[in-house]
């Protein structure tokens, strides 16, 4: 049998964790690391490796209940902005291999624990209306 993700181990009470929100489907937690104060993970209670293989309904759910939070946090912790993210796969930085989504209450472009750098790239080289086409091609309709 596949060994439980730490992620089902807290949903079945069997590690402690400190709850945000509970309904029957989702589960939130503040993250242990706490990159920035208020930094929440929201879950399904059903196991989903990622967002990307998670049913359109509980993620709905999952999303509803970031938003929820982000907006709780904005009026109750001072933040400033939220950063709602979500990793999928090793190479994305995903390391909980249950879907979960992160709340993450900024206060400071600078905020020491969490910052997030994207580097535009020579697309030159790139035939965008392909790329963008191949990508249209392919999704679920
Ligand atoms: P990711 O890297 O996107 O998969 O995020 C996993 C997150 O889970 C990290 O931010 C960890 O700090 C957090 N985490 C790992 N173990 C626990 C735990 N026992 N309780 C709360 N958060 C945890």
């Amino acid at each position: 049998m596949k060994e439980k993700d730490i992620f089902c181990r807290i949903i079945a009470g069997e590690i402690p964790s400190t709850k945000v929100y509970e309904d029957d489907d989702v589960l939130a937690i503040l993250d242990i690391s706490q990159t920035t104060r208020g930094h929440t993970l929201v879950m399904p209670k059903q196991h989903y490796d990622n967002f990307l293989s998670c049913p359109k309904e509980i993620m709905h759910k999952v999303y509803d209940v970031a938003q929820r939070i982000g907006q709780a946090e904005m009026l109750v912790l001072g933040a400033k902005g939220v950063n709602i993210l979500t990793n999928v796969g090793a190479e994305a930085g995903q390391s909980v291999p249950h879907f979960h989504v992160h709340v993450i209450p900024r206060y400071i472009v600078t905020d020491p624990g969490f910052q997030i750098t994207m580097k535009a790239q020579d697309t030159s080289g790139m035939d965008l209306p392909r790329l963008a086409q191949s990508i249209s091609d392919k999704m679920e309709k």
